[in-house]
C-alpha cells in the first residue's frame, strides 16, 4: 500500500484504535509504528471499565493468559483502607484489568490488521511540510526511506509527540500536567482482585505530595508499581519520582513484598499530557488522537482509554470527510471531542487545582475515606462512571460541582 488513503503515525493504543475502526469502515489504513512489538512502554498497566468497555468493541480476547482481571479499588490513606467494586453501568463493565504493554497493544495493532490495515513496524514517520502544510509523509524503516501522500493522517505518537508539533500542534502550558513512573516488582499478591492506591504519598522530608501511589497486580507473579504527581502542587518541580517510590515502597502493606530485592526492574518515568491540553486538535488533513491530544483524564492519570476513545471519535469524522469527499467534516471531531469530554475535563481541571494545596489533599483523603458513600462516589466520578441521567446522589453532587465550575473563572 504505497499511497494508503489514511496514514496513523504510531501503534499504541490511540493509534492501534483509529487503525482498528477507520480499517473496519473499509478505508485503506497503513500504520507506521517505529518500533517492534512486542515493545515496552512505561505505563501502570492497569484498564479500568472504560477501557475494557473499548476493548471488547474491538474483539479483544481476554482469555489470553497475560490479562488479569479485576473487581475493584482498594484505596489507602495512611493507615484507613477502603475496597469498592467497580461500580454497575448501563453502558462499561463492572469489571477491569491489568496486562503489561508489553503484551497488549501489538495485540490490539494485531486486532487493526485483522480488520485489513496494514501495520508496519520498524517504520518511523516524518511529516513534509510544503508552506506549513502537511503534504506528504516520509516513512523510515532502517536504510529504506518511502514518501506516501494519505488523505488523512492520524497522529498518535505518544506524549511527546515529535510528529504533532512539527505540523503545529502544541501543549497549552496553563494546563495541569502530571509525572508519573513505575517499576515491576515479583509478589506473593501477584493474583490480588483488586487494584490499589495509596492516596498519602510523602516526599523525602515527609511532607504531603498531590498524587497517588499505586500497585496493580499482574497476575504473573509480579505487580506494577508506580507514583503519579501533579503539576499543580506549588513545589512540584522539586519532586523526585524515585524518592516518592522508595517512600511508597516502605510505606505500602508488608503483604505486598515490596523492597529493593523483589524489585525486577529499573523504576522508568514518564510525562502525562492531560485534559486535551494539545491543540489544534484537527488540521487541514490530519487529527490528533490519545497522548498525542493530551487526551490523559486529569482526575486518575488513566490515559488508555481515553487513547482508544479519542482514537475511535476522529475514525468515525475521518470516515465522515473521506466518504463525503470533504476535509472540512474533519472538524466535526474537535466538537465531538468538545461534547464529550469538555465539562467532565474543565471539572476535573478545578478539582487537581484544588488538590495541588498539599493541606486540602490530606483534609479530603482523611475525610473521604470515613465513608463508603462518598468514596464510591469519588471513584465514580474520578474513573468517569457516572450513569447518564440517574438521580442518584453521586449525580447531584457531580451536578453541584459541575455548576461550581460553571459559574466559576476558568480554572
Ligand atoms: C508511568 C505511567 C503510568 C501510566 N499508567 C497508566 C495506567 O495504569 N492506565 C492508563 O490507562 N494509563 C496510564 N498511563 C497513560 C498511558 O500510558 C497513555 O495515556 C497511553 O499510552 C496513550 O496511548 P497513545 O496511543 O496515545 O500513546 P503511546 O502509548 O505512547 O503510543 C505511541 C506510539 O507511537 C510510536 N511512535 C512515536 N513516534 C513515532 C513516529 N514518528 N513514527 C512512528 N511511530 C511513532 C511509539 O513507538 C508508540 O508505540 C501511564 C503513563 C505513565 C507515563
Amino acid at each position: 500500500m504505497s499511497n494508503p488513503e489514511v496514514l496513523v503515525v504510531g501503534g499504541g493504543p490511540g493509534g492501534a484504535a483509529a487503525a482498528y475502526h477507520l480499517a473496519a469502515a473499509g478505508h485503506d489504513v497503513l500504520v507506521a509504528e517505529k518500533k517492534e512489538y512486542p515493545r515496552e512502554k512505561t505505563c501502570g498497566d492497569g484498564l479500568t471499565p472504560r477501557s475494557i468497555h473499548e476493548l471488547s468493541l474491538m474483539g479483544f480476547d481476554f482469555s489470553v493468559p497475560e490479562f488479569h482481571r479485576v473487581r475493584g479499588l482498594r484505596a489507602y490513606a495512611g493507615d484507613r483502607m477502603l475496597e469498592l467494586a467497580w461500580p454497575e453501568h448501563p453502558v462499561y463493565p463492572d469489571w477491569g484489568g491489568v496486562i503489561r504493554r508489553f503484551d497488549l497493544d501489538g495485540r490490539v495493532a494485531g486486532l487493526a490488521g485483522g480488520q485489513g490495515a496494514e501495520v508496519r513496524t520498524g517504520t518511523r514517520a516524518e511529516p513534509v511540510l510544503a508552506d506549513g502544510r502537511l503534504a506528504a509523509v516520509e516513512l523510515h524503516s532502517g536504510d529504506r526511506v518511502e514518501v506516501v501522500h494519505p488523505e488523512v493522517v492520524v497522529v498518535a505518537d505518544g506524549s511527546l509527540s515529535r510528529f504533532g508539533r512539527e505540523i503545529g500542534a502544541a501543549r497549552d502550558f496553563s494546563r495541569p500536567f502530571g509525572l508519573a513512573a513505575r517499576g515491576y516488582y515479583s509478589s506473593p499478591r501477584a493474583s490480588d482482585d483488586h487494584i490499589e492506591s495509596h492516596l498519602s504519598l510523602s516526599d523525602a522530608a515527609g511532607a504531603n505530595v498531590p498524587g497517588y501511589g499505586w500497585i496493580f497486580p499482574l497476575g504473573d507473579g509480579e505487580v506494577n508499581v508506580g507514583v503519579g504527581v501533579l503539576s499543580t502542587f506549588h513545589r512540584w518541580k522539586e519532586v523526585n519520582t524515585s524518592t516518592l517510590m522508595e517512600s511508597l515502597e516502605a510505606t505500602a502493606p508488608g503483604s505486598w513484598g515490596l523492597s529493593p530485592e523483589t524489585a525486577t526492574s529499573v523504576p522508568r518515568g514518564g510525562k502525562l499530557p492531560m485534559s486535551l491540553s494539545v491543540g489544534p486538535k484537527v488540521g487541514p488533513n490530519w487529527v490528533l488522537v490519545g497522548d498525542a491530544a493530551g487526551a490523559i483524564n486529569p482526575f486518575n492519570g488513566e490515559g488508555i482509554a481515553y487513547a482508544y476513545e479519542t482514537g475511535r471519535i476522529a475514525a468515525g469524522h475521518v470516515h465522515a470527510a473521506l466518504a463525503g469527499g470533504d476535509l472540512a467534516l474533519l472538524q466535526g471531531y474537535r466538537l465531538e471531542l468538545d461534547d464529550t469530554y469538555g465539562l467532565y475535563y474543565r471539572t476535573a481541571r478545578a478539582f487537581v487545582r484544588a488538590i495541588g494545596r498539599p493541606g486540602v489533599m490530606r483534609a479530603l483523603t482523611r475525610t473521604g475515606l470515613r465513608s463508603r458513600t462518598l468514596m464510591e462516589w469519588v471513584l465514580r466520578t474520578m474513573a468517569n462512571l457516572l450513569r447518564p441521567g440517574e438521580r442518584h446522589i453521586a449525580e447531584t453532587a457531580y451536578g453541584m460541582v459541575e455548576r461550581i465550575v460553571q459559574i466559576g473563572p476558568e480554572p
